[in-house]
């Protein structure tokens, strides 16, 4: 049965409740690094099957995904992303999957404002949607969104989409979220040795004077299913240079402490453009950030092999201090840093999938 490449103790025990920390207030893990981004996956689903991410042969017509019953209701995420918000997450970001897939994502975007009105509220997503959705979005309280795009010509965009989604609707995507307001788009390439890093300048130049902001990613091993080599990945020192070659770059400071992305600016005062090196520069010292699984588990980080069960507790009889307490002591515990060990050999580890936990 496919499901097994991502399953993750699905009958995992609902987490005991811990009866020391205090619910309510700023948390930090054994590495000092303090709670503040949680990312939530609102569907496993996608139309795309990006073959990084979601490759076709695994994602196929049989493959078993969340049914309805496992999937947190709009009520259940804003509650967990309520208490979330008393434990110090000041970013909240809709992902998945494609999150726009998810009906009525707009009601989500609205309960979410309601109920963390301080909070800086973002959505990554493949732009398939976007033209359709951005006024609606925007109006219900989304700040901003990052729009994931590889390539600009369509050969080497279907390729990597492997649906054959043209490049022109993502633009347009882009366009409408700027239009509606939800600026600075942020545009992310992932960059695949071989695959699209001929389009890195290209991107840079499409971009560059258009406020958009073009964030190139290297290629991770994220899941178990894309294959990942570490041959495969461009470091961002490379994409820097070849970007300088035809554009000069300075460095710029970053907007906050643990940004993931590091920021450059067009000399000629362009704009300016972001790497994120997960794989030569790790992050794990600043890492901020959790996620919330589309079946309601809590992962401490984008490459672990397991979460923590907090749908049982928002379907059972919990407290809101008593989950906030849990996700407290799960915090409390907190030790990943996988990017800064990262080997050939725990790249292959089973790990769930991005799709699953939230890009
Ligand atoms: N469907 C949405 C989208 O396409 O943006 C949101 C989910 S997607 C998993 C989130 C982000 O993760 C995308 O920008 C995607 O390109 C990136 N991503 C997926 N697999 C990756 C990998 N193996 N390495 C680096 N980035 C990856």
């Amino acid at each position: 049965m496919k499901r097994t490449v991502i399953a993750l103790n699905p009958a995992r025990p609902a987490l005991p409740i811990p009866d020391t920390e205090s619910a309510g207030r700023p948390v930090a893990d054994r590495r000092a690094r303090a709670l503040r981004d949680l990312r939530i996956s609102v569907t496993d689903r996608c139309n795309f099957r990006c073959v990084y991410c979601m490759p076709k042969e695994v994602f196929d017509a049989s493959y078993a995904f969340l049914p309805r019953s496992e999937i947190l209701t709009f009520e259940e995420i804003t509650r967990l992303a309520r208490l979330f918000g008393g434990l110090g997450v000041e970013k909240v970001r809709l992902t998945g999957g494609e999150p726009l897939l998810r009906r009525g994502i707009e009601r989500l975007v609205a309960m979410l404002r309601a109920a963390l009105p301080g909070v800086d509220l973002t959505l990554t997503t493949n732009g398939s949607a976007l033209k359709a959705l951005a006024p609606a979005l925007a109006q219900a309280g989304l700040d901003r969104v990052t729009v994931s795009l590889d390539a600009l010509d369509d050969a080497t965009f279907g390729a990597l989409n492997d649906v054959d989604f043209p490049v022109a609707k993502v633009l347009e995507g882009i366009d409408a979220a700027a239009q509606a307001g939800l600026a600075p788009v942020k545009v992310n390439m992932v960059v695949k040795r071989g695959a699209n890093d001929h389009q890195v300048v290209d991107m840079a130049r499409r971009f560059r004077g258009t406020g958009h902001i073009v964030r190139f990613i290297e290629y991770m091993d994220v899941g178990s299913t894309n294959g990942w080599r570490m041959d495969d990945v461009v470091p961002s020192a490379e994409i820097v240079r070849r970007i300088s070659e035809g554009f000069a770059l300075e460095p710029v400071d970053p907007n906050y402490a643990g940004e993931v992305a590091e920021r450059w600016r067009y000399a000629d005062g362009a704009g300016e453009i972001g790497v994120i090196s997960s794989v030569t520069q790790a992050f794990c010292a600043s890492c901020t950030r959790c996620r919330l699984s589309t079946d309601g588990q809590l992962f401490t980080c984008l490459f672990a092999q397991q979460g923590y069960d907090l749908k049982s507790l928002v379907r059972g009889e919990a407290s809101d201090a008593d989950i906030a307490r849990a996700i407290g002591a799960i915090w409390q515990r907190r030790e990943d840093r996988y990017s800064e060990i990262r080997t050939a050999e725990t790249a292959k580890a089973r790990k769930v999938e991005m799709s699953f936990i939230g890009g």
